[in-house]
């Protein structure tokens, strides 16, 4: 391979840019990221969103692509379930898929400072306190605000990688005709709260799983952390009956999770102070078009595609990213207007299924889980995949464990799977005659046609 000769500029160092630069950096490319805050391997930098995160297969693949998968996995813990805490105190644990399918819990942190290290490593020049403010296009050169002064750096091509605000985008936007672009807030936000480690460092709930409170229109779910303590995060609206605006007092937080989560509560002494100094974010949605130049520039990750959390996919999807573009990077070697035009030919329709896929999961999640309809398809639907798992799979273990399935096929494969249910369903004795075989043949003969 000759060396290439393009500099690559990455606006934006966290995990999508950082993975990135080194698959870039592999292929012989002088690379270089900018970005905003700091550096976090040293220096306290503001949190930014969700403290840990699941990592899954299509995620893991991506690291495996650079060889740091094993390592990431070391500090990771896995979860094999989701474990559910029901109002009345009464608990239930639910496999995510297969024996041996798991997702991991991983520190946002520790996974970025890795992937850092990995860059500088490999010879990214990594540069910190540089706030990516507009591009200019014609001149292909981006320019950056410091704590000091400004500077203008050319590039060859460029990536935005600063995530879901992107401000490479913004430029992107206002200055390229025929850019669209749709922005979408649900009307919950969430807040972590930190469930502390007990006595020794202690895991005070089960250390192997996913842990949900689900109450209708919102929800707590907590993912473990190395040092025996969980994030919990709730998710919640923000305006309504029961909402954030509606909690105004540390005797109102008190006295609303003694009634809505009473198992949580001994484990948080200091819940209500952690309430309040907190902050509440929101989650947006954004979908754009298009995402790539020429041969001189393409978004990536939340940049490109930003998602609710509600599959524990946008890390996953950002990562994906990187494994298709190096696919691409395999078959067209140093071309890149093939290479962008055929990365946003997959990844957009991808990018776009995850997100409604998202999006559908927080509805139902919403408007169906307390339906007693809803639960016996859900009954039914498990029991199919039970007898039939290479037949029937469901939309999570679609999206969670078969990188192999496009988000696009996924998405396409549920709203099929729904129909079918559907017709199912409108059987008026269904909830007496469910368990029965002609029902499951039924259904798979559906999916067969
Ligand atoms: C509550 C919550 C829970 C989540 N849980 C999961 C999960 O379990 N699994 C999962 O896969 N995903 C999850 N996600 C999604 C995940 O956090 C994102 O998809 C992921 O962080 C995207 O990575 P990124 O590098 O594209 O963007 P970001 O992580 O946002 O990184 C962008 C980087 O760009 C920098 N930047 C921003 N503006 C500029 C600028 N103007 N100039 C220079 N630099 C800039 C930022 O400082 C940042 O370092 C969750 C998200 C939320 C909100």
């Amino acid at each position: 391979m000759a060396t290439p000769t393009k500099s690559i500029l990455i606006t934006g160092a966290g995990l999508v840019g950082s993975l990135l630069s080194i698959y870039l950096r592999r292929r012989g490319y002088e690379v270089s990221i900018y970005e905003r805050r700091g550096d976090m391997r040293k220096e306290t930098v503001e949190a930014g969103r969700s403290i840990n995160l699941a990592l899954s297969d299509r995620g893991i693949k991506a690291l495996q692509g650079v060889g740091i998968a094993e390592e990431v996995l070391q500090i990771a813990i896995p979860m094999h379930g989701r474990h559910l805490h029901q109002p009345d105190g009464s608990h239930a644990f639910q496999p995510y898929g297969k024996e041996g399918q798991y997702i991991n819990s991983v520190s946002r942190h520790e996974l970025n400072c890795k992937l850092l290290d990995l860059a500088e490593r490999e010879g990214v020049h990594l540069h910190f306190h540089q706030r990516c403010d507009h591009v200019n296009w014609k001149k292909k050169e981006v320019h950056f605000a410091g704590p000091n002064e400004t500077s203008t750096v050319p590039f060859d091509l460029l990536f935005g990688a600063d995530g879901a605000y992107s401000a490479t985008r913004l430029s992107h936007m206002l200055q390229h005709q025929k850019f669209d672009y749709q922005q979408y807030y649900i009307d919950c936000g969430y807040k972590e709260l930190s469930i502390p480690a007990g006595a020794a460092g202690a895991f005070q709930l089960e250390k192997n799983a996913l842990h949900i409170w689900p109450r209708g229109n919102y929800m707590l779910i907590a993912l473990p952390n190395l040092d025996g303590s969980f994030t919990g995060t709730l998710f919640f609206p923000f305006e309504g009956e029961t909402s954030f605006e509606r909690l105004k007092t540390e005797a109102d937080v008190e006295a609303f999770f003694r009634q809505t989560f009473p198992d949580l509560v001994p484990l948080v002494p200091d819940l209500a102070r952690q309430f309040f100094h907190n902050p509440t974010s929101s989650l947006v949605t954004v979908k754009c078009f298009p995402w790539v130049r020429g041969d001189h520039f393409a978004l990536i990750g939340d940049a490109a595609h930003a998602i609710v959390p509600f599959f524990g996919q946008g890390m996953n999807a950002g990562f994906e990213d990187c494994t298709v573009l190096a696919e691409l990077m395999e078959q067209w070697g140093d071309d890149w207007e093939p290479i962008l035009a055929e990365y946003q030919a997959l990844r957009k329709p991808d990018g776009d299924a995850i997100a409604d896929l998202a999006i559908n999961n927080f509805t139902e999640m919403r408007a169906r889980t307390a339906d007693p309809k809803f639960l016996l398809q859900k009954k039914i639907e498990a029991w199919v995949h039970e007898s039939h798992p290479d037949q029937w799979i469901p939309a999570y273990s679609q999206v969670t464990f078969s990188p192999h399935i496009r988000y696009s096929e996924a998405l396409r494969n549920s709203q099929r799977q729904e129909a079918i249910m559907q017709e199912v369903m409108k059987d008026p004795d269904i909830a007496e005659n469910w368990k029965r075989e002609d029902v499951k043949e039924r259904i798979l003969a559906a999916l067969r046609g």
